[in-house]
């Protein structure tokens, strides 16, 4: 007789496929199944599995859904124990097998899960999430190519949003306002570019191989690949691979060198340039996609743009001085910016320019705070007058209601030094005379009083 496991268990969805279901959406499906919250099946896992390291005490930052479905401990962990839990193979719904492959970092840790707009809807009450939508570099739906949107966003209005405590955890039901298919956006789903389908299809089918064990993806095997496509489309330069794909100079060289794994993202933008399939990259070939994005325009996925500064010194030197002419003067991280040149390289080739400018700048905000001091102690005091007039004594408490500010007594900001000022003009007796507390602790009284504590008498 086959043993019990502790919860009922659920198929997988789309196992073999690229609609293999994520397992953050398992988990979310499986807790409504037993009429849990996620965060309690978790809790009760990590109570009947002991997992290491984990205390149940910490379950509040459990459902982290980036941390389940990319390689992290805690993901690798959770799986584990939900198979013995489930008595279910669930390793498809992570990508924890390509963990030896890729780096965890900028891997599947969108802050909230995604989602394809059309998916859901037609499928309703009987959705899951995709692990595919779930993958950084992948902002669209390949069937539908159409872009993916974040569950964290809904679009009924700010009333509609149900109390925290009684918000779904359901894939394709808008957690916020709790609509099934997520009907409360009205306008279509913007239009994926040509480059970004791409991308999704190719990935779908990497998340549809991935866990096979008949799949022999190694380090090793996708250094080969990379090596093919570097010799079969950029002549052997690594160096040009590297800077035609929009990476670092070193990039590709690194990856080959063995001193670092390749970024997926970045990997993802150097087949696209190559049009190389990704499957074959990882099986250790170079073969052409069988479909190919936009022609001649780069894909860019990761967030650092490796461009080159097509500015010369001399440029430099000229929008310097222009800088300083200007009013107000800019800052010199903005004219570097701008001039799309490294702020230190620009401060040793241009010392000169560049201290006029910061001397410059300095004297503009010295000069800018000086005056919203002035200002600040200006509307303070306004509405010290107002408490006069009304016969209201100016205390730190009734010129904060006056002004309806909040302004912290410890406080060193512009605010408080403002405020502290215009109380120090009007007030004539000391602010905190019946409270107690002050008179114990003298540094919180002299914050408030202008009258040191040894000479107020209240
Ligand atoms: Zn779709
Ligand atoms: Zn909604």
């Amino acid at each position: 007789m086959r043993e019990r496991t502790l919860f009922y268990s659920l198929d997988l969805a789309g196992v073999g496929t690229p609609d293999v279901e994520s397992m953050d959406s398992y988990l979310c499906r499986l807790a409504h199944e037993h009429c849990l919250r996620p965060k309690d099946l978790i809790e009760t896992l990590i109570a009947a599995y002991q997992c290491e390291g984990i205390s149940p005490g910490q379950r509040g930052r459990h459902l982290n859904h980036s941390k389940l479905n990319g390689h992290t401990r805690f993901g690798q962990q959770i799986l584990n124990t939900l198979e013995q839990a489930t008595g279910k193979s669930l390793g498809a719904s992570a990508l924890s097998h390509l963990s030896s492959l890729f780096p965890g970092m900028h891997f599947a840790n969108k802050c909230a899960p995604h989602y394809c707009p059309k998916c859901v809807q037609e499928e309703s009450e009987h959705s899951h999430g995709r692990l595919l939508w779930q993958l950084n570099c992948v902002q669209a739906c390949p069937r539908h190519r159409v872009r993916l949107r974040p569950t964290d966003e809904c679009g009924a209005q700010a009333q509609k949003a149900l109390p925290s405590k009684h918000r779904p955890w359901l894939p394709g039901v808008c957690p916020t306002c709790g609509t099934v298919g997520f009907r409360c956006f009205e306008n279509d789903p913007q239009t994926a570019t040509d480059d970004e389908v791409w991308v999704a299809e190719q990935m779908g089918r990497v998340v549809a191989q991935s866990h096979q064990p008949s799949v022999p993806w190694t380090e090793d095997s996708l250094r080969q690949g990379i090596a093919a496509l570097v010799s079969a489309r950029f002549d052997g330069s690594v160096v040009k691979a590297s800077l035609t794909s929009g990476l670092s100079r070193a990039s590709v060289c690194e990856w080959l060198g063995k001193r670092a794994r390749p970024n997926l993202s970045s990997l993802v933008q150097l087949a696209y340039q190559a049009e190389a399939d990704i499957v074959s990259l990882l099986d250790g070939r170079y073969l052409l996609s069988p479909t190919s994005g936009a022609k001649g325009k780069a894909v860019q996925l990761t967030n650092r743009q490796y461009r080159r500064s097509k500015t010369n010194l001399e440029e430099a030197r000229i929008a310097l001085i222009a800088a300083c002419d200007a009013y107000p003067p800019p800052p010199i991280s903005e004219v570097a910016k701008l001039l799309g040149i490294n702020r230190r390289t620009m401060r040793t080739k241009l010392p000169q320019e560049c201290t006029a400018l910061a001397e410059r700048y300095a004297e503009y905000r010295a000069a800018e705070l000086e005056s919203n001091y002035a200002q600040a102690v200006d509307f303070f005091s306004k509405c010290a007058q107002a408490l006069t007039d009304k016969g209201v004594a100016v205390t730190w408490k009734t010129l904060q209601g006056e002004s309806n500010l909040v302004v912290y007594t410890r406080g060193t900001t512009l605010r408080t030094r403002a405020f502290r000022e215009a109380l120090r003009r009007f007030q004539e007796k000391c602010p905190v005379e019946n409270d107690r507390n002050f008179a114990k602790n003298p540094a919180s009284h002299d914050a408030v009083c202008t009258v040191p504590l040894s000479t107020c008498q209240p």
